[in-house]
């Protein structure tokens, strides 16, 4: 298959490349000449339909309590070597506060996985509570029941984060306990679909055992499942979970990082008027691993928020960047940066999906 025809067809149109095309380019080789090619035509898409602006997200770890226990994650139930902390609703409000003084329109509250009314009827609370800040709130809590999903919407909630991991199953449960359910996880996505949510999933890159052909078809599952934002990063050890990577055929993490980067961009030629997140992980790898992540299609950051008193109980993987810089800190830093590549922070702007209201506005003329 001839790459340039490939690039330039999913240049011109959205959806328009098969499976088949997808994984050749997710298995192009890192560092050639073609993978430039490939970051060039979604950097332009990008630009196209976005612009050279980013969106802003402060993101708040709000706990690091979970009740499940994923292979890959180092706040994991079974880790016993991380101090557990759940934030109260006071501190969330104050750095939700903090973001709106920062000019971010946005924010992600995030934690690990609790489902009991006390904790339904708080993250109600937090959500009754920073309505006046008009804010766009996104939740990033696992799975819930729908009744759940359909509380926090109405209490304020307008978009939710939850990463299928793999679309492939068999990839999942070697990833997972058996107790836990990757049919429940697509059914908890459609749930989210039903309450009116921007719904955002995402995968995991670089996974052992994963393959081109895997990722290829996470990208079709993004626009079946109706995805309107995308969170995706490579997946780095941590030291204290159970899944390492194979003894003889580990990546070099300037490997992982290309990957992950030839799956964002993909993903934008793919699904042009997505949000796609340049995830925190990519830092981990590199330095300027989020700006690559941006030349490569991404058009979302979500610089951290948390207290650095508690950053390094919320590390999922080793090598979390940033642990010791607070939230005033990473505004500056990561103004620089995007200065430093061409692109603007829309501050004072939510930055919904373009692909949500287009997908609404299409409903809309479908029922008039
Ligand atoms: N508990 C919620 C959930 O799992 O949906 C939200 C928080 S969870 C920490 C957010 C994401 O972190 C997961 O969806 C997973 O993809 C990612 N993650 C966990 N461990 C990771 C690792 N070792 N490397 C990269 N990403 C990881
Ligand atoms: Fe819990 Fe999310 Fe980590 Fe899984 S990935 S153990 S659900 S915090």
């Amino acid at each position: 298959m001839d790459v340039a025809d490939i690039l330039a067809r999913a240049e011109a149109r959205s959806e328009a490349l098969t499976e088949d095309e997808l994984a050749v380019l997710l298995a192009l080789p890192p560092r050639s000449a073609q993978e430039a090619a490939l970051f060039a035509a979604a950097y332009r898409v990008k630009c196209r339909i976005i612009g050279k602006r980013v969106s802003i997200r402060g993101l708040i770890e709000a706990g690091n309590v979970c009740a499940k226990d994923c292979f890959y994650c180092g706040i994991r139930r079974s880790n016993k070597n991380v101090g557990r902390y759940s934030l109260d609703a006071n501190e969330i409000e104050a750095l939700a506060a903090e973001a709106k003084r920062f000019g971010y329109a946005s924010i992600v509250i995030q934690s690990g996985e609790i489902e009991s009314e006390e904790h339904t009827a708080f993250i109600e609370d937090v959500l009754r509570r920073i309505a006046p800040l008009d804010l766009g709130v996104t939740l990033s809590l696992g799975e819930q029941s729908q009744e759940t999903y359909r509380r926090w919407r109405e209490a304020g909630a307008t978009r939710y984060l939850l990463r299928i991991e793999t679309s492939n199953p068999e990839l999942y449960a070697k990833l997972h306990p058996a107790s836990h359910s990757w049919r429940r996880r697509v059914d908890a996505l459609k749930a989210l679909g039903r309450c009116g949510y921007q719904v955002g999933t995402g995968v995991m890159c670089a996974l052992p055992g994963q393959t081109a052909r895997d990722l290829a078809r996470d990208i079709i599952f993004y626009r079946d499942i109706g995805a309107h934002m995308i969170g995706m990063g490579p997946w780095i050890p941590h030291h204290d979970a159970p899944l390492r990577e194979p003894q003889d055929s580990r990546m070099p993490p300037s490997d992982k990082l290309h990957l992950a980067l030839r799956m964002i961009a993909a993903t934008r030629l793919f699904l042009h008027d997505a949000n796609i997140a340049a995830s925190t992980a990519l830092q981990a790898l590199a330095d300027d691993g989020r700006e690559q992540g941006i030349m490569a299609g991404a058009n979302v950051i979500m610089p951290n928020m948390t207290d650095v008193k508690y950053r390094a109980a919320y590390q999922l993987y080793d090598g979390k960047p940033c642990l010791g810089e607070n939230a005033a800190l990473c505004r500056g830093c990561l103004e620089r940066r995007l200065d430093a590549i061409g692109e603007k922070i829309l501050y004072g702007q939510r930055g919904d999906s373009l692909r949500f209201r287009a997908a609404h506005a299409q409903a809309d003329a479908a029922g008039a």
